[in-house]
């Protein structure tokens, strides 16, 4: 397996495999339907089918599945063997168009925030050809939408491929404005950065809260973190480099274009970066990322933690969603051009960005909220929860140029009238490594940073793609009706960047200040937490917004916002029940058992001779005494509060009073606990410390 163009997506029925498989017509029928969304025309639905399915069966395959996303956070499937009854009472193999088109999975157990019960009990599946069918595990993977049979969305695919259609019919009303008749279509590009931690599995098998929640709720602070930045594009250990190899080889055969690999910031975090592709192509190459990442590591002895926050006090893990717009010609419209005319056209999509970015500041911060990655925006790792736009020093001091119709003293020493013929070449700010900034133009695209690394890269799209959309919407219906197009198009930049500058911020996000002057004088939002910022997504203007250009309806944002919501408290509540378990189960003895052996220990001293001095067994003694009472009122509190929540109506009245009161007392109990560690002998702590799991892998 070395010779890798040969076997990059050995797996993948794309292009190439559908050119040699299928005939001339049914071909480009097919090709216009991924390109451009035409509908396939029924009847060639059976030879597509019989094609996948020869050669599937050719790879070894024996089932299919449809694939899909339900509000879950991970996938779904359900797999089907292609075998059919022949007359002679043997088999044959056979897949059909209609089995290809659509699939009937029992639907009744995944969320739908009570969409289904007041539509239709049942839930289709309907394949999706823009992104290609794959082999894994001897199963042919058909990617696919996942709807109610009233056609409410039941997953994250279906609102990502109206967002996606949404900017695309804007965009192609801009492009024409500027003369662009002949662009087919616009879609977006996204490149996901995944971020993951590894640690040794057999560790790992000795904490409950891994296991059951994904991240460790009790560990002190190791001696050593990651303070000496040593890590970081540090040397790869062989465990690590030869985990990281079988998972390049996976995730090529199944033609995702995998291509950094580096050490993170925390000891035993990594990061795998792919090159970008469409948007819904890569929301489901990283599904896939995430799940191959899991099953290569437990093949090497390891897992994969994909929580935004495994350990406290070291980097939590993210995810940055690198987008850009580009159209069918390969014309990135987020790239600074090399004439003028370009360039007026690239900041009337920048000014729809940065009018989107503020607009809908807030659907931005919900896209990517979840009770993990609570626990990492705005806590100086990770950008703060508030939203901001980060552009550079040289399209800044461009905007302010033009803001003001003052000369702009930039690359060309001249005025910025913003008439097409008269705007000067300004050279792309690439110096960008502001880390800090939630969501920064790098170039040629932005990469928003806000999402968690365990989070679907979906939803986080669908927002800024519906955002943009709007914003060009509006452009587009006020330059349509302009009588003299250049005028009225620098009156429209100059208005969107008096109106928006308040989201543009290129210093340090990490820094209070910024927080103090984002919400007091900017009047931005700060949104600190996943109850703070979900029923924002029933705002009347963010309603407005998506049901007009059709990503939602209002019925489906109801329910997204139940199950997000739902979603917050069954983990925080796995979270808290686990807790009290180790607690009980397991801290809570051993350190009895220590202070017992302590006990003896003085006991014993004293027969030997009874003016020996046992201060020091009495003292830690007396310590570990008062913490074990303090660590039992602690879980006892806790248990209470959480069998309190029972008692609570509404969903949203949960999630504070987790916010309020779980979230704090869990806390609590983890100081007193993360202290009782410290003092115990390490023989008698009853799981891997965070000194082992963090340096436990060689
Ligand atoms: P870094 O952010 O670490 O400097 P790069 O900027 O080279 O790295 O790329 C990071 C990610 O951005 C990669 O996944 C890459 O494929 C993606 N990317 C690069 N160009 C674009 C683009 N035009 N649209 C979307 N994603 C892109
Ligand atoms: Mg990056």
């Amino acid at each position: 397996m070395k010779n890798i163009p040969e076997y990059f997506g050995s797996l993948v029925f794309d292009d190439r495999v559908m050119k040699a498989n299928l005939s001339d017509e049914v071909y480009r029928s097919l090709k216009k339907t991924i390109d451009e969304g035409a509908r396939l025309d029924s009847k060639l639905a059976d030879a597509v089918a019989g094609a996948m399915k020869d050669w599937a069966v050719s790879h070894g395959a024996t089932h299919f599945t449809h694939w899909f996303q339900p509000l879950t956070g991970v996938t779904a499937e359900k797999h089907d063997s292609f075998i059919e009854k022949a007359p002679d009472g043997r088999v044959i193999m056979e897949f059909s168009g209609k089995e290809l088109i659509q699939g009937e999975p029992d639907a009744s157990s995944f969320p739908s925030g009570g969409l289904r019960a007041t539509f239709e009990a049942r839930g289709y599946t309907a394949w999706d050809p823009t992104s290609y069918a794959f082999i894994k595990d001897s199963t042919l993977y058909i990617p696919t939408a996942f709807c109610s049979y009233g056609g409410d969305a039941l997953d994250k695919k279906t609102p990502l491929l109206r967002s996606m259609a949404a900017l695309n019919v804007q965009a192609k009303r801009i492009l024409k404005l500027f003369g662009q008749d002949d662009v087919k279509w616009v879609h977006t590009y996204v490149g996901p950065e995944q971020e993951y931690f590894l640690v040794d599995r057999e560790m790992y098998n000795r904490r409950k809260d891994l296991i059951f929640t994904g991240r460790t709720l009790f560990g002190a602070k190791p001696p050593k973190g990651q303070e000496m930045d040593d890590h970081y594009f540090g040397t790869i250990k062989p465990r690590v480099k030869e985990f990281m190899e079988e998972l390049n080889e996976e995730l090529w055969k199944l033609g995702i274009f995998a291509k950094t690999e580096h050490n993170e910031v925390a000891p035993a975090q990594h990061e795998l970066a792919p090159i970008f592709t469409t948007a819904n192509q890569a929301t489901d190459h990283n599904q896939l990322t995430m799940e191959v990442m899991q099953k290569v590591a437990s093949r090497h002895g390891l897992v994969c933690l994909l929580h935004e926050k495994p350990f406290a006090g070291v980097n939590g893990s993210g995810k940055h969603n690198n987008w850009s717009i580009a159209t069918d010609n390969g014309t990135n419209l987020l790239k600074p051009g090399e004439t003028p005319h370009e360039n007026a056209q690239f900041l009337l999509f920048l000014c729809a960005v940065i009018q989107a970015v503020d607009d809908y500041q807030d659907l931005l911060r919900l896209s990517v909220a979840t009770a993990g990655n609570d626990h990492r925006l705005g806590a100086n790792e990770a950008p703060p929860a508030v939203v901001s736009i980060f552009l550079g020093d040289e399209l800044t001091a461009v905007l302010d140029a033009i803001e003001t119709d003052a000369p702009y003293s930039g690359s060309e020493k001249k005025q910025l009238k913003l008439g097409v013929d008269v705007l000067p070449r300004f050279f792309r700010d690439t110096t960008d490594r502001n880390r800090t900034s939630p969501f920064a133009f790098t170039g040629n695209k932005f990469e928003f940073r806000m999402l968690g690394s365990s989070n679907s890269i979906a939803c986080a799209n669908i927002m800024l793609n519906s955002a943009v959309a709007e914003s060009l919407r509006q452009y587009a219906d006020e330059l349509e009706k302009a009588e003299n197009f250049e005028s009225a198009l620098h009156d429209l930049i100059q208005k969107v960047i008096r109106e928006h500058k308040r989201i543009i911020f290129n210093g340090n996000g990490y820094d209070d200040a910024w927080i103090r002057e984002a919400t007091e004088k900017r009047g931005l939002l700060n949104l600190r937490t996943t109850p703070d910022c979900m029923p924002h997504l029933l705002d009347e203007k963010n309603v407005k917004m998506l049901t007009a250009h059709k990503v939602f309806s209002e019925a489906e944002l109801r329910s997204r916002c139940e199950i997000m919501l739902e979603n917050y408290c069954k983990t925080v509540n796995i979270e808290g029940l686990t807790m009290v378990s180790m607690t009980k189960k397991e801290i809570l003895p051993a350190m009895e058992a220590y202070v017992g052996e302590l006990a003896s220990g003085a006991v014993a001293k004293k027969n030997v001779d009874p003016d020996l001095d046992c201060g020091y067994e009495k003292s830690l003694l007396r310590s570990l005494s008062a913490l074990m009472l303090q660590i039992h009122n602690a879980a006892d509190e806790l248990e209470k509060a959480l069998v309190h929540l029972k008692t609570l109506s509404g969903v949203e009245e949960t999630a504070f009073a987790i916010r309020d009161g779980i979230l704090p007392k869990m806390a609590t109990l983890r100081v007193a606990a993360d202290e009782a560690e410290t003092l115990t002998a390490a023989k008698f702590w009853p799981f891997p410390t965070y000194e082992e799991l963090l340096f436990g892998v060689r």
